[in-house]
């Protein structure tokens, strides 16, 4: 049976990442490793769209949003945290871990952080050094408006870290023109790479920042480390060269197809999708969705949790269900990265058939109908224009 990987991360690889994968393991203090390393970050600022320092970090995302906490949060500051979600409650708890004082801003599950109580916020607490935010609340599928965060944080003191795990490379994210300070990603998501890199811009700010406070609860995390590296683009640490080599492969890719069209692309594939699931008769569960997944409540008298593991063990396609509080209540359908129209349409066909199989009524084919009249509608547009 044919594998379909469409969960929030990982995310599928394309063929040309895996085979330089396979290729040997090659020594990283050379004038080729630094070479590749100074490509890399181009690429990499292209798709982040920056100008800023992006340091390498061998660690899976979250690793990067500690190092983002570890050098701009001294013990004992205090830090505004949207919290939307499993991963605003991530920037919550290292930042507690460091002994940051933390002003919690939440909102349900399922709901967005509004940019009006980020402003109220900051007003409450003119002396908070910093703002946390997701860009893409993988955990709800929510899509927060960094943008807007942006404009109000950049007017005060305190630095912008956007987790932008799941949603750099998956829809519009303009680091420097939003004023993010910090911008954090992963390898596996969107941009199409096996886990195990995460990459941390950091403004002019963030750094005049980062050389006050020197840090000292940090050691294999310390950016400053990696920005004297990155003077001879260079890492301080052996850095995992064999992914380097293949994000490189990967990157081209992104930047051969246009950070815009690979934008409008998951667009399409998310607009598609919602439109598949409603046709099913299904909600939405995110107020404000993100493109890189759709996120559905379970229909009454399905077992969500069910669900999942049939679609993955009779069709081979593998979506996530919902964590902790959400776990049986929703499911994730993810189509961020290496994944194009017809992803979506064979999970939409395979969930009608799931949910058929489980006593749900629906008719076969309308999802898929919903979806492919939204693809061709946007084809008819793009014509026109
Ligand atoms: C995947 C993800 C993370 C990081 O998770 P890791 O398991 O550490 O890679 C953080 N934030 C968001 C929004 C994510 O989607």
């Amino acid at each position: 049976m044919k594998q379909r990987l469409m969960t929030p991360g990982p995310s599928p690889v394309p063929e040309e990442t895996l085979l330089e994968l396979a290729k040997p393991v090659t020594y990283h203090r050379s004038a080729q490793f630094r070479q590749l390393l100074g490509e890399v970050l181009e690429d990499l600022k292209y798709v982040y769209c920056t100008r800023n320092s992006i340091a390498v970090l061998t660690a899976s995302g979250t690793g990067g949003m500690e190092a983002a906490v570890a050098n701009c949060l001294p013990p004992g500051s205090k830090a505004i945290v949207g919290v939307a979600g499993k991963f605003g409650e991530r920037w919550r708890n290292i930042a507690k871990a460091f002994g940051v004082e933390v002003i919690s801003v939440a909102v349900p599950y399922g709901q967005a952080v509004q940019p009006e109580q980020i402003e109220q916020a900051l007003k409450q607490h003119p002396d908070a050094a910093a703002v946390c935010a997701t860009l893409s609340e993988t955990s709800t599928g929510v899509r927060h408006d960094i943008r807007a965060f942006g404009e109000i944080i950049t007017r005060t003191n305190a630095l912008f870290l956007v987790d932008g795990i799941s949603g750099l490379g998956v829809a519009e994210c303009r680091t420097d023109d939003w004023h993010i300070d910090l911008c954090i990603t992963g390898s596996q998501k969107a941009l199409m790479l096996p886990p195990g890199l995460s990459f941390v811009s950091v403004s002019d700010k963030a750094w005049q920042r980062i050389d006050q406070n020197s840090p000292s609860r940090v050691f294999y995390f310390d950016l400053r480390k990696y920005r004297d590296s990155l003077k001879t683009n260079d890492t301080p640490f052996t850095p995992a060269n064999t992914l380097l080599r293949a994000l490189s492969v990967s990157l081209k890719k992104l930047r051969a197809e246009g950070i815009e069209n690979v934008w409008a692309r998951h667009a399409r594939m998310a607009a598609a999708c919602r439109a598949g699931v409603q046709a099913l008769g299904l909600e939405l569960f995110a107020a404000q969705p993100i493109d890189g997944l759709t996120v559905v409540k379970t229909p009454e008298g399905i077992d969500g949790v069910a669900l999942v593991s049939k679609l993955e063990k009779q069709y081979g396609i593998r979506i996530a269900g919902g964590q902790d509080p959400l776990k049986g209540k929703i499911f994730r359908i993810a189509h961020m990265g290496y994944m194009d129209q017809f992803d979506v349409l064979a999970a939409l066909a395979a969930l009608e058939m799931v949910l058929l199989e489980m006593g749900y009524t629906l008719t076969p084919g309308s999802s898929v109908a919903a979806a492919q009249q939204v693809l061709v509608q946007q084809v008819r547009t793009a014509q026109m224009v």
